[in-house]
């Protein structure tokens, strides 16, 4: 895949951007840092706190424009261990009930479900043809 599909396909689907904008920060950006890099920053930025609303992710290529692939992210928090040591159950039924229905989905384990990927170019984007859902970037 090329450098920018790969970087772009990466990126949380709601703040993805084509075109000639975001490919001109893009190739900016690799002037001034390899591609690994950009994409470990990407990885920790996905995990921070402040990612997990998607409302504050920047736009693509305002975060390569910005250099945000300079900075370290607040990650969330990991999960607490279900059960806490020495709580009664009845008490540890009342710590259960007085969390938020999302932390609680978060101490099962359970992580937001995968959207469906393109097989071929790993794309989040998809588009109807007809009845047909194909990929949005390659047509697959
Ligand atoms: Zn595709």
């Amino acid at each position: 895949m090329e450098d920018f599909e790969q970087f772009r396909a990466a990126y949380p689907q709601a703040k993805r951007e084509a075109g000639t904008r975001a490919r001109a920060a893009f190739e900016a950006a690799l002037q001034k840092a390899p591609l690994a890099t950009l994409l470990a920053a990407l990885e920790q930025h996905k995990r921070s706190e402040q990612w997990e609303i998607p409302r504050y992710i920047p736009a693509m290529t305002y975060w390569l424009l910005g250099e945000h692939w300079t900075r370290t992210l607040r990650e969330a928090a990991p999960p607490e261990p279900i059960t806490p040591i020495g709580l009664s159950p009845a008490d540890q039924a009342q710590r259960w009930r007085s969390l938020s229905p999302q932390e609680q989905l978060r101490r099962m384990g359970y992580t937001k479900p995968e959207p469906p990927r393109c097989p071929r170019c790993g794309s989040y984007a998809w588009v109807y043809k007809g009845d047909r859902q194909v990929c949005a970037d390659c047509g697959q």
